[in-house]
This record gives C-alpha cells, sequence and structure tokens, in this order.
C-alpha cells in the first residue's frame, strides 16, 4: 500500500471542496431554512465551508423518509444475509476512499493524518465488515412447550434510530452505531458533531453506491441543541444511541421521558485509571503504553488512560520514563505524516484544557511535562504533552474529563488502596492494571468498576468485545455481538395448535 506523501496531502487539502448540505432522503439538500454554520480547520485556524444548519424540520423530513423507507421493507425485511452483503460493499468502498476520508478526520479534527488513515478509518471500514459478516450467524429460539404450542422468541428492528455522535473520532464512533443499527435492519438518522460532519456525509453517499435503499441512511448536519434536542424530543423516533459527554448524555435521557419513551443507549465521558504496580513485568512497556494512551489523539479520546495510578515505591522513576517519551509527541501539521501530536479540535476545547491545567496549578499538584501551548507555522490550537504528579484523587484535574494531552499521576500505597482511589469516580468506562501476580491481577479484574479492563496492557480495541461504561460513564454497548440487540425489539410468539 503506497500512501501519498506530505506534499501530496498538502494537495489534497489545496484540492478538497467541503460538502455542505445534509443527506435527506437519499440526497444533498440544504437546510430547509437556509441556514448555514461555520466549521474550522483548527490547525489553521482559518474557516472551512459553511454546512448546512438543520432543525426541528429537517429531522421531521429525515424521519418521515426513514420511516417510508422502514415500512416499505426493502431493508428492514431484506435477508440478512443480502443486508450483510451491502454491509460490506460499503465497508470496501471506505477501504477505497480511506485517503480522502482520512483527509477529512484531518481537516476537522485536527488530528495527525496517519492517525487518521491507520486508525480511524481501517477501524470504522472494519466494523462495517464485521457486522457485516455476523449478522446473519445470529438465531432466534424455540422454547420448550408442550406439543401443541411453538413458541418463539425473535428479535425485530426497532424502526428509526437517531444516532448522535462526537468529534473526537467522527467516523469511528459513528459506525459502531450505525453498523450494528442497520445490520439489524433499522433506518438511521445520524447527527455528526458540528465540528466534523464531513466524514459521515461521505459515509451516505458511499451508502447509497453499495446499494442501501433511499432513505435508509440520512444524516443531519447543524448544533446539538437544534438537531440534536429535535432527535432527542422526536416522537416517532424509536430508539437514540449517543456518544459524548455524560451531560448531554443525561438531556436524552429526559429528551425520551419528555416524548415517547424511545430506547436510550448513552457512550459517555471516562476518567480512566492505568494502575501500575511496583512488580510490573514489563516497565517501558508500561511506560510506553501509559504515554500513547493519554497522547494519541491529543487525548481526546473517552477511554484515555487519564489517571495514572502508580504505586509509591516506583512514583518518581515511573513518572520519568513516561515523561520521556512524552517528550518524543511533538505538535505539527497534521498533514505531515511524520507528525505524532496534532491541534486541539477547537478554540473551546483548546480553552477548556488551559483552564484546567491552570486549575491543577492552582490546587497544588505539580507539573513535570508542558502545561503549555504553542502554534504550528504560526497557527493553531496546540497543547503540549503535559503530565502532572503529586495529584490527589479530589483535585478538579483528578475528578474531570479534561479531553486534552493532560496526565495526572497519584500514588497509592498497595492494591487495596489502588482499588479505592480507581474506583473513587463519578465515571466508569476503562482500566489497566500492570502486575506479574495473578492474585492481584484477578482482583483488580473483579473489583474494578470498569466495563473494560485491561491486564498488562492498555486496550479495548478489538471490535468482538463490548465497549461501554459502569456508572456515569453509559448505559449500554458498542461493538460485539451484544451491541446488535440494542437496536432490536425482543417478541414473544405463542401459537396454539389443534
Ligand atoms: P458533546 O456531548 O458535547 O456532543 C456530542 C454530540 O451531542 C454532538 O453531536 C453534539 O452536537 C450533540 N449535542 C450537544 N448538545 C446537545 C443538546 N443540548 N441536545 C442534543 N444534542 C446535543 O461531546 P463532544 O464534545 O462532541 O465529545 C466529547 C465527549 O464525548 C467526551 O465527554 C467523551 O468522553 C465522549 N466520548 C465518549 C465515548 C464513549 O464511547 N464512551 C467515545 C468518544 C467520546
Amino acid at each position: 500500500m503506497t500512501l501519498p506523501d506530505y506534499a501530496a496531502w498538502q494537495k489534497m487539502a489545496t484540492d478538497f471542496r467541503h460538502q455542505t448540505k445534509a443527506f435527506i432522503g437519499g440526497e444533498f439538500v440544504d437546510a430547509l431554512s437556509g441556514k448555514t454554520y461555520e466549521t474550522i480547520n483548527p490547525a489553521t485556524e482559518k474557516m472551512t465551508a459553511h454546512v448546512a444548519a438543520c432543525d426541528g424540520h429537517d429531522v421531521d423530513a429525515a424521519v418521515k423518509s426513514a420511516r417510508a423507507a422502514f415500512n416499505g421493507g426493502h431493508w428492514s425485511r431484506m435477508a440478512p444475509r443480502d443486508r450483510g452483503v451491502i454491509l460490506q460493499k460499503l465497508a470496501g468502498l471506505v477501504i477505497e476512499n480511506a485517503d480522502l476520508l482520512a483527509l477529512m478526520e484531518c481537516l476537522n479534527v485536527g488530528k495527525p493524518i496517519m492517525e487518521a488513515r491507520m486508525a480511524d478509518i481501517n477501524l470504522a471500514a472494519a466494523a462495517l465488515k464485521w457486522y457485516g459478516e455476523a449478522i446473519d450467524k445470529l438465531t432466534d429460539e424455540i422454547i420448550a412447550t408442550p406439543d401443541n404450542v411453538r413458541a418463539s422468541i425473535t428479535h425485530e428492528p426497532m424502526g428509526v434510530v437517531g444516532v448522535v455522535v462526537p468529534w473526537n473520532f467522527p467516523l469511528l464512533m459513528a459506525c459502531w452505531k450505525i453498523a450494528p443499527a442497520l445490520a439489524a435492519g433499522n433506518s438511521v438518522i445520524v447527527k455528526p458533531s458540528e465540528q466534523t460532519p464531513q466524514s459521515i456525509l461521505k459515509l451516505a453517499e458511499l451508502a447509497i453506491l453499495a446499494g442501501f435503499p433511499e432513505g435508509v441512511f440520512n444524516v443531519v448536519t447543524g448544533h446539538g441543541a437544534e438537531a440534536g434536542a429535535a432527535i432527542g424530543l422526536h416522537n416517532d423516533i424509536d430508539c437514540l444511541t449517543f456518544t459524548g459527554s455524560t451531560a448531554i448524555g443525561k438531556k436524552f435521557l429526559e429528551y425520551s421521558g419528555q416524548s415517547n419513551m424511545k430506547a436510550v443507549w448513552l457512550e459517555c465521558g471516562g476518567k480512566n485509571p492505568n494502575i501500575v504496580m511496583a512488580d510490573c513485568p514489563d516497565m517501558d512497556k508500561a511506560a510506553m503504553s501509559a504515554a500513547n494512551n493519554i497522547f494519541f489523539n491529543q487525548g481526546e479520546i473517552c477511554a484515555a488512560a487519564s489517571r495514572l495510578l502508580v504505586e509509591e515505591k516506583i512514583r518518581d522513576e515511573f513518572i520519568e520514563r513516561v515523561a520521556e517519551i512524552g517528550k518524543t509527541r511533538v505538535p505539527g501539521d497534521p498533514l505531515d505524516p511524520k507528525t505524532n501530536l496534532g491541534a486541539i479540535v477547537d478554540c473551546n476545547q483548546f480553552n477548556k484544557i488551559n483552564s484546567y491545567i491552570e486549575k491543577g496549578v492552582e490546587e497544588g499538584a505539580e507539573l513535570v511535562l508542558g502545561g503549555d501551548t504553542t502554534k504550528v507555522n504560526g497557527s493553531g490550537y496546540y497543547v503540549n504533552p503535559t503530565i502532572f504528579k503529586n495529584v490527589r484523587n479530589d483535585m478538579t484535574i483528578a475528578r474531570e474529563e479534561i479531553f486534552g494531552p493532560v496526565l495526572v499521576a497519584i500514588s497509592f500505597t498497595d492494591i487495596d488502596d489502588a482499588i479505592r482511589i480507581a474506583n473513587d469516580s463519578p465515571y466508569g468506562l476503562t482500566a489497566g492494571i500492570w502486575t506479574r501476580d495473578i492474585n492481584v491481577a484477578h482482583k483488580a479484574a473483579r473489583d474494578l468498576q470498569a466495563g473494560s479492563v485491561s491486564i498488562n496492557s492498555y486496550s479495548s480495541i478489538d471490535i468482538a468485545l463490548p465497549f461501554g461504561g459502569y456508572k456515569q460513564s453509559g448505559i449500554g454497548v458498542d461493538k460485539s455481538l451484544h451491541a446488535i440487540r440494542k437496536y432490536t425489539n425482543i417478541k414473544s410468539t405463542w401459537l396454539e395448535l389443534d
């Protein structure tokens, strides 16, 4: 596989024409109000496009189109195997367009082009393919009954699914939801984050080429408080699946209660503990993993290993190793294939990260790396890799999700102390533990309140594994076969024979 070089990516960026319309009923359309909003490139701070600012009227049009497609049955009643073939075709088209899609993520999010190309796009295609391959392997159930009865438990698509997603992995987060929802036979209405509409709009276009009937896959662009809330409150949407902050996730629960009690699935924030015991089997690997899992994607990751819990006796030595690796993450032009730290998504998020850094200093934490910002070629929202030590778990920087390249290190005395600190959080998304002791590993895996626990690694990426949170990190899971059932109603049928 030959990938473009820096000059080629720059040329692609210059030539790229941003999509400005929403996608409803198989067509690109302006917002009915004619209103638009601006997207910017966070690396240049320049405006990139005026995109359709949809509101409740556009959502209504999208719901009508999605409902008509669902009731028409071309997709919802298609044999699962045939739906699977079309999903796999879409996965193939994503790979064929991988450079273009990566460019879109790079320009909208500010993330390094190679990370977008090798992680976001490949993983998005893999999710579409996996659900395409899986959907005809599922079976329904027949229960034990008297001879004159046939009683079955079947799963039916719910209908119209509203998909509201964030900006950090725009296409990937959407595909983790769209792929199982579509595989199950639903129609979808996707609302990308206002900052990052491009890749999802392109996916909708590719879906038509792959063979999806019109109206099955709609994209409504615009602001959360307008387009997002209209999806949440719509009386003819059957299910909401959301990835984003805990605060907005709670709003979706309210929207459901205020409207038609639609099902709500939430993937929300995290403040994830990564526990390093003094008997860690491989300090270099653990240090590399600790650094990569907070500085990758500028730390804008729900599953970031953002709280480093390190045993007191190895504290300084271990933090020093992580800091050395952190220094190798250098802010650069996201279009340069060598760049390993991109720009922060926008000015608001940049200011939010900086205010957390100030708060950390105010509250008495000690900066051991970074804490400052920079520009690349005179522009951009760049935050240098930052590490705090001497952090207490009650400090703001240990409790709240920073969503930036900021690691907070907290020391502990023994495994009980570590688990107590780890669980003392409103969140419970992911966790890691590094130890040679199988008893300690087992205890941690059992007692950590998190949807995913990694032992001697920090990873939760395999599509076959469920990904979801305990506590205020969410409700339900993305990925794996478990995600498909979220988008179905269970029906019991009792057939009494003569
Ligand atoms: P956000 O909650 O601000 O926005 C997410 C989506 O909700 C966007 O599409 C936005 O337009 C929409 N929205 C915003 N306000 C709304 C409202 N009032 N009504 C309806 N919709 C509204 O999140 P973000 O800043 O885009 O993303 C960062 C957050 O996402 C972080 O908290 C991160 O942890 C979380 N996240 C979680 C996961 C996971 O799988 N658990 C994955 C990625 C990101």
